[in-house]
């Protein structure tokens, strides 16, 4: 069950001589339920495939396909809903608002998608508890440490039930360990929700929780292999 459908897609920026090829020419099917890992140096091309896939971006060429829907083929009301309904995005800054608690935070996403405050709220106060933020639903981002403050993260991207999550660098900007638990929760995430997990690293010590992981550099493909062919250890 192929849930999205990446399609020869090209993106470049600029024209000429300054033409910057951030894809190249990428073709992918990820699967509903997995978890791929999307591996590649700086600059790579990893956060530009995450627009393509989460449709804030258009290809310049190449088609994107989210459960068999053509994204091109939406207005803008039709994508800001299915980014609203089916994606839930982690970035690597966590990017969540500093002058709401973390209540607030996860319950915005609700808010936008129709519910009450009060749902919004107590569904919020249920996620927060189910990432191990059951104690901290009143802090504010500053009072949270940064593996805590990516919880909350995790929380706002899984308000609205995602299909899929895509996560840029989610441990980017934590240490190994909490790195790792960021991953695992991630994974928890896929094992007992069926949530189909993107994430993006540099990183290899945080494939382990990987299905697949697809190696891109340059805006290419180079390599796409399971877990359990990994041939180096982690
Ligand atoms: P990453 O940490 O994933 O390498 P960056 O921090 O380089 O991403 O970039 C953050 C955002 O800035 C990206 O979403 C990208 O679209 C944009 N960006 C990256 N490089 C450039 C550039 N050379 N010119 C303009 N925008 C860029
Ligand atoms: P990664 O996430 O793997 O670091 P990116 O997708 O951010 O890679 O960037 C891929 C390439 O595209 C880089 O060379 C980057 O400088 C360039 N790039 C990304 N976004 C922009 C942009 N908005 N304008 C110009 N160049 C960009």
């Amino acid at each position: 069950d192929i849930v999205v459908r990446v399609l020869d897609v090209k993106r470049y920026y600029g024209s000429g001589e300054a033409v910057t090829k951030a894809l190249d020419g990428i073709s992918l099917d990820i699967f509903r339920g997995e978890y791929l890992s999307i591996m590649g140096p700086s600059g790579s091309g990893k956060s530009t495939l995450f627009n393509m896939i989460g449709g804030i971006d258009s290809p310049t060429e190449g088609m994107v396909f989210m459960d068999e829907i053509d994204l091109a083929q939406l207005d803008s009301y039709e994508l800001a809903w299915m980014r609203c309904h089916k994606i839930g995005y982690i970035f690597q800054s966590y990017n969540i608002l500093p002058v709401l608690t973390a209540l607030e935070n996860v319950s915005l996403p609700m808010i936008f998608a129709g519910l009450s405050a009060d749902d919004a709220r107590e569904k919020a106060a249920g996620i927060l508890h189910k990432v191990g933020l059951g104690e901290r639903l009143f802090h504010r981002p500053y009072e949270l440490s940064g593996g805590q403050q990516q919880r909350v993260a995790v929380a706002r991207a899984i308000a609205n039930d995602p299909v899929i999550i895509l996560a840029d660098e989610p441990t980017a900007n934590l240490d190994v360990d909490t790195g790792r638990e960021m991953i695992s929760l991630l994974r928890q995430l896929r094992d007992k929700d069926g949530v189909t997990v993107i994430a993006a690293t540099h990183d290899m010590k945080m494939l382990d929780a990987s299905d697949r992981i697809l190696w891109i550099r340059d805006g290419r493909a180079d390599r796409l292999e399971r877990r359990e062919d990994l041939d180096i250890r982690i």
